[in-house]
Formats: C-alpha cells, structure tokens, sequence
C-alpha cells in the first residue's frame, strides 16, 4: 500500500514563503475543496516522449496518469533564470522524507521553493534516481527522459544553467531495507491519478512519458501522460 506508512509529521518545515495549503495533510490527499480554478490548457505526452508548458506565479499543473502504471519525470526552470531550476535532492533533505509531502514544496538547486505539492492521489515517488538516457539503454535510438527533456529545451529555446534532474512522478523504487538497498518496482499509479502543484514564481515545466518499456516500473508498457494548467 502507498500510504500505510503515511509519514510522522514533521512540523514547521516550510521553506521560504511557501505556505501549508493543507493544515496537517499526510500521506495521500484526498482532493479538498475545489478552489475557483480555471482550465487553461491541456496537453497530452505521448509515450516515451516529452512536452513544456510555460507557467506563471499562482498557476497550478495537474501531472494525470490516465491509464495508471506510468512515471513521468519533471522538471522545472525558472524562465528569468536558467541557473535557477528543480533539484530533488534538495527537495528530499529539506523535507527530511524519501517521498514529497502534500502542503510542502519541491524546491530549486537554490533551496527556494518553486512548486508547492498541494494534490496527490498516489503517494509514492521517487526523488534518487536520474533521468533514463541512451547510457542506461545502451542505445542511441532509444527514446529517454534526458533526450526528451533536451528536445523540449532545444525547441523552446531554452539554455539551462546547468545539469537538471528530476522529480519521478509516480515511481516506485523503495529502498528495501535497513541497508539502504534500492528496488526498482511497478509504479503504484491507477489509472486517472495525479498530482497537483502550484508554481510558486514564473516556470517552464518541462515532463515526461518515461521511456522505460522493460521491467516492471512502467507495467512493461509505456503510457501516455496528461497536463493540465489551471489559473
Ligand atoms: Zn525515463
């Protein structure tokens, strides 16, 4: 079960001017009350492949798995400064969890806040592993989440500052034991699940469909993967 080991609170670890949206949250978060959002746009990720949205302060982002079983890496850049952008190691050791907590951010290789989790119908996530690429596949050819995310960068004009991973959205690679092992899982996704994150400056939000399609952390089977922008 995702969340049977819904996590002890650690209290009072709000970084920056991130603000709790949900008081006392653990584990999964049942979506609350819908606030007056406003569906600006949809864009839909093929599998095995990668897309960018641009979004502004106070906007949100819905990262949807329609068929479940499907991790999507994410990025983020802050478009003012391409040095500025996700690091999920910071995330991790400034939330002192292995997984994200609803009502606490994803922070940037700065340690500033830039996306607040505030949804999360799945639980579990993964904040260790890089992106796959064509070394992991030992193909060229091969799609994967880094020529996905450079493809994206290239045709957006975008130069980052330096080398971006990811949050693995809906991955599943637990560490198993006292020992620290790590195991590669299928993804606890279902179908239709999400997560929900609201900017928290102005972001080019770059995701994937990951490429993976042996093993199984993707069911075997790559899937596509939906965005949603809300204002
Ligand atoms: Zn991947």
């Amino acid at each position: 079960m995702s969340n049977k080991d819904a996590p002890l609170s650690r209290r009072g670890f709000l970084g920056g001017t991130a603000a709790a949206v949900i008081g006392g949250s653990v584990g999964l978060g049942a979506p609350r009350q819908e606030q007056a959002r406003r569906l600006v746009s949809t864009v839909t990720i093929p599998p095995q492949s990668g897309r960018g949205v641009l979004l502004e302060r106070d906007q949100w982002i819905k990262v949807i798995t329609p068929r479940g079983v499907q991790v999507s890496d994410l990025f983020a850049f802050v478009r003012d400064a391409p040095d500025e952008y996700l690091c999920p190691r910071t995330t991790m050791t400034r939330q002192r969890r292995l997984y994200p907590q609803i009502g606490q951010p994803f922070y940037s290789i700065k340690r500033r806040p830039l996306l607040m989790l505030e949804e999360d119908t799945v639980g579990v996530h993964d904040l260790f592993y890089p992106a796959c690429d064509n070394y992991m596949y030992r193909d060229e050819n091969h799609p994967s989440c880094r020529g996905n995310l450079n493809a994206v960068l290239e045709e957006m004009n975008f130069t980052p500052g330096g080398y971006a991973e990811p949050h693995n959205l809906f991955q599943n690679s637990p560490a198993i034991d006292m020992d620290g092992n790590l195991e590669v899982r299928r993804s606890l996704a279902k179908p239709g699940d999400y997560v929900l994150l609201k900017a928290l400056d102005d972001l080019l939000v770059i995701a994937t469909s990951c490429s993976v399609d042996r093993g199984s952390i993707n069911g075997g089977e790559c899937k596509e993967i939906v965005l949603e922008v809300y204002s």
